[in-house]
C-alpha cells in the first residue's frame, strides 16, 4: 500500500463522516445517554450484518469460530464501522460492570479484524500484520485491545492485559504517519504500557482478594509437595516426558540444563506417599538411532506408555511389568502427501521429531507440529496413527512451511498445547511458537525473532476439518512451552506458565537498575471449559465454551517447559519441573538453579477440585508468590527474611515494623517462640 495524496485524503475524510455511523452512538455515549447509545450501536450493527445475525457471536459449535462469511464480505469502511459499534457496546457493558459481555464485544472486534485477512488476494501467515490503510480502523482496533487490557488488568489477568496493550502498540507502530493521530496516542498510553511491562504474571504485588468475578475467575491454590529424599528428578528437569498412571508420577528423559546432562532414564514417584523417586529400566534405544530424549511426549494407552520419536517404531513401556518393547507402524504416502513435502516414504525427515504436540483419543494418536530432521523452526504436519491397525495417515499440513499460508489449518509451530474433548470428537491446539530465528537448510520465513502464536484451533474428528476457535472469557495470553492437561473430574483443560518469545519484561533489580528482557515467563493458571454453548441463552457468550483464570495467593516460580498431569484416580492435578532464566528472578539468584525439580499440587474451587482442604485466609498471608515470600503482616511479596523462631520459618516478615506488629499473632496462631 502507498501513502495517500492530499485530494485522496480529503475524500477519505468525507467517506469517514458518511460511513462511520457508529459515531452517532459515540455522541450519545459522550453525552451520558448510555441506554440510547447502546440501542443505537445495536441498531447500526444490525443494519450492517442483517437482522437474523446474533451479535456478539458465540464461541465453539455451532458457529464457525473466528471465520464468518458475513464478516469476510465487508468492505474496510463497513468493517471499521461495525468494529466501532462493537467497541461502543463494550464500553456500555463495562459501565454496567458486565465485564464478561464487555470482553465478548472487544473480542468481536478482533474477529472482525482477522476476517479482513481472508479477503486478501493471497493468504498470509499470522506473523504478517496486514492492516488496511484506514486510520479509523487502526484506531478502533487499538481501542478494543486497550479497553480489553483495562478490563483484564482489573481482573488481575496481568499477562493478557499487558499482551493486549503491547499488541495495540505493535500493530500501529509501523503504520503511516496519518495513522499516528493524537487520539491513537491517547489510547495507546505509552506511559501505562511501560508500567505494565514492569509486571510479572501473576504480579506478586497485586492486591490479594478472596472474592472473584463469577464466570471469569475461579479460586485456586498451589501447594508444594515435599519429597522425602533428594536425587533423580529432584535435581531439575527440562524438555522431559511425564505422565501419571496408577497414582504414580513418571518422569523420563530431558536434561538438567541446556548443556546437559542429557537423560535417557525413567523414574516414578508414589503420589500418595512421595518419599522418593524410584528409578526404572532406562530407555533402551541407542542414541545413534533415536537421537536425544529431548522434547518427546509419552502417552498412556491400555496400561502402557507410548513414546513417539519420529521413527516408524513406537517405543512402548509396559507399566505393569516395567519393561520396554516396541510397536511397528506403517505408512503409505498418498500423492497429496508427496505434494505436501513427504519424501522417502516417511513424513518426518531423518526419522526425528521433537517439540510436537501429541494427543491420544479413541485408539488414535494425533501428532501435530514440532521440529524434525529438516526444520528446527517447526512445521504444521498433522498426522494420525490408528493404534488398532498401526497405520499412519496425514490429516493436514506440510513437512516444511510453504511460501504461501494455508488458512485451512494452523500455521507451523512447535511446543504448543493440545488435548482432546471428553467425547474424543475434537482435538484442541493452543498457541506454541514458530522459531523463526532457528533457520536451518535455507528454510523459508526466517527472521530475527521467533513468532509467538496467538491462535486456538480444534480439529473436528468427524468433519475432518480444522476450526480456528474464538478465545472467549478470561483467557491466557499467547505463550509457548506451557504446561497443560485435561482434568476429567473437573471437566476442564488446565494450562499453566510458559514463555512469550517477544513480550518484553522490564525488571528493576534490588539496586534500582532496570534490565530489559525481550521475552516473558509466566506462572499464571487458566481453565478451559469446552462444554458446548447453550444456544437458547439470551446472552450465549456467558456460557461455555470459555476460559477462566485460576486466582491463587501463592504460585510456583515463573517458568517454561513445566508439565501438568492429572491423577485419574483422585482427580488431583500436579505440576512438575521446567526451566527459567536466572536473571528473570533477580532477587534470589543464588538460591535458584536454571531448571526445577519441584512438585506442586493445584486445587481449584470447583466440584472435585479438593479446595475444601485449603485455608484461604492463612494462604493469603504465607503462600509463596513465585520466587518471593509474602510478609505475614502486610502480604507484600519480596525477598523477605524467615521468622527465626521455633516455627522453622513458617512465616516471613518484610521488616522490623511488620515483625513487631505481627509477632504476637504469629506466636499465638503458629505456637512460635523466640529460639
Ligand atoms: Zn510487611
Ligand atoms: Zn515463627
Amino acid at each position: 500500500m502507498s501513502a495517500l495524496n492530499d485530494t485522496e485524503r480529503e475524500l477519505v475524510g468525507l467517506m469517514t463522516r458518511i460511513s462511520l455511523t457508529c459515531r452517532q452512538g459515540d455522541t450519545l455515549y459522550k453525552t451520558g445517554q448510555f441506554d440510547a447509545a447502546k440501542a443505537k450501536y445495536m441498531e447500526l450493527a444490525t443494519d450492517i450484518v442483517g437482522a437474523g445475525f446474533s451479535l456478539p457471536m458465540t464461541a465453539g459449535s455451532p458457529s464457525g469460530g473466528v471465520i464468518c462469511d458475513v464478516y469476510i464480505e465487508l468492505d474496510p469502511w463497513q468493517r471499521a464501522n461495525l468494529m466501532g459499534c462493537c467497541v461502543g457496546m463494550a464500553k456500555c457493558f463495562r459501565r454496567e460492570n458486565n465485564l464478561e459481555m464487555a470482553l465478548a464485544w472487544c473480542d468481536e472486534v478482533n474477529a472482525l479484524y482477522r476476517c479482513g485477512f481472508y479477503q486478501l488476494p493471497q493468504p498470509v501467515y499470522d506473523w504478517i500484520d496486514s492492516c488496511p490503510d484506514l486510520p479509523e480502523l487502526t484506531l478502533v482496533k487499538a481501542t478494543a485491545l486497550c479497553l480489553a487490557s483495562e478490563i483484564l488488568a482489573s481482573l488481575g489477568n496481568s499477562g493478557t492485559a499487558t499482551t493486549r496493550r503491547w499488541n495495540a502498540h505493535k500493530t500501529s507502530k509501523n503504520l503511516f504517519m496519518h495513522h499516528q493521530t493524537a487520539a491513537l496516542h491517547a489510547v495507546l498510553n505509552p506511559a501505562l504500557r511501560n508500567r505494565m511491562l514492569e509486571l510479572r504474571h501473576p504480579d506478586p504485588n497485586a492486591p490479594l482478594s478472596a472474592g472473584r468475578v463469577s464466570g471469569l475467575q475461579v479460586r485456586g491454590s498451589w501447594s508444594r509437595l515435599s519429597i522425602g529424599k533428594l536425587g533423580g528428578p529432584t535435581d531439575g528437569r527440562e524438555a522431559f516426558a511425564s505422565f501419571i498412571w496408577n497414582s504414580h508420577l513418571y518422569v523420563a528423559g530431558g536434561r538438567t540444563c541446556s548443556n546437559g546432562p542429557f537423560h535417557r532414564d525413567i523414574w516414578k514417584l508414589d503420589l500418595n506417599n512421595p518419599d522418593e523417586w524410584r528409578r526404572l529400566p532406562d530407555y533402551p534405544i541407542p542414541l545413534q538411532i533415536s537421537g536425544r530424549f529431548i522434547g518427546w511426549t509419552m502417552l498412556i494407552h491400555n496400561d502402557t506408555a507410548l513414546l513417539f520419536t519420529g521413527r516408524p517404531t513406537i517405543d512402548v513401556f509396559d507399566l505393569k511389568t516395567e519393561k520396554w518393547s516396541s510397536l511397528k507402524t506403517t505408512y503409505a504416502p498418498t500423492s497429496a502427501d508427496i505434494d505436501a513435502g513427504v519424501v522417502d516414504g516417511w513424513p518426518w525427515p531423518n526419522k526425528m521429531s521433537c517439540d510436537a504436540t501429541i494427543v491420544v483419543a479413541d485408539d488414535k494418536i494425533y501428532v501435530f507440529d514440532g521440529a524434525h530432521g529438516r526444520s528446527i523452526m517447526g512445521c504444521n504436519l498433522f498426522m494420525e496413527l490408528d493404534l488398532t491397525t498401526g497405520t499412519w495417515r496425514r490429516l493436514s499440513g506440510y513437512v516444511r512451511a510453504p511460501q504461501i499460508a494455508d488458512y485451512s489449518c494452523p500455521s507451523p509451530r512447535k511446543t504448543a498445547a493440545g488435548w482432546a474433548s471428553p467425547d474424543g470428537r475434537r482435538i484442541f491446539l493452543l498457541f506454541g511458537h514458530f522459531d523463526r530465528e532457528a533457520t536451518f537448510h535455507n528454510e523459508l520465513h526466517s527472521a530475527g525473532e521467533a513468532f509467538g502464536h496467538e491462535d486456538f484451533w480444534s480439529w473436528g474428528v468427524q468433519e475432518q476439518r480444522w476450526r480456528r476457535e474464538r478465545i472467549s472469557g478470561n483467557p491466557p495470553c499467547a505463550r509457548t512451552e506451557l504446561a497443560f492437561a485435561y482434568n476429567a473430574k473437573l471437566q476442564r483443560a488446565i494450562v499453566f506458565g510458559g514463555y512469550h518469545p517477544t513480550l518484553p519484561t522490564h525488571v528493576i533489580n534490588n539496586s534500582g537498575e532496570e534490565k530489559k528482557f525481550n521475552y516473558s515467563y509466566f506462572a499464571d493458571t487458566f481453565l478451559y471449559d469446552m462444554a458446548p454453548s447453550l444456544g437458547n441463552s439470551p446472552e450465549p457468550t456467558l456460557s461455555a465454551p470459555k476460559w477462566q483464570q485460576v486466582l491463587t495467593a501463592g504460585f510456583p516460580t515463573y517458568r517454561c517447559q513445566a508439565q501438568l498431569a492429572v491423577d485419574g484416580a483422585t482427580g488431583k492435578t500436579y505440576m512438575f519441573g521446567g526451566w527459567t532464566n536466572n536473571q528473570y528472578i533477580p532477587t534470589r539468584t543464588k538460591l535458584f538453579s536454571r531448571s526445577f525439580g519441584d512438585l506442586w499440587e493445584l486445587r481449584v474451587d470447583l466440584p472435585g477440585g479438593n479446595f475444601e482442604d485449603v485455608d484461604v485466609e492463612e494462604e493469603m498471608r504465607v503462600a509463596r508468590a513465585g520466587p518471593w515470600q509474602r510478609c505475614f503482616v502486610c502480604a507484600a511479596a519480596g525477598p523477605w527474611k524467615k521468622c527465626g523462631g521455633t516455627c522453622n520459618g513458617r512465616v516471613f516478615f518484610c521488616g522490623t515494623t511488620c515483625l513487631r506488629e505481627g509477632w504476637s499473632e504469629h506466636r499465638k496462631t503458629h505456637k512460635c517462640r523466640k529460639a
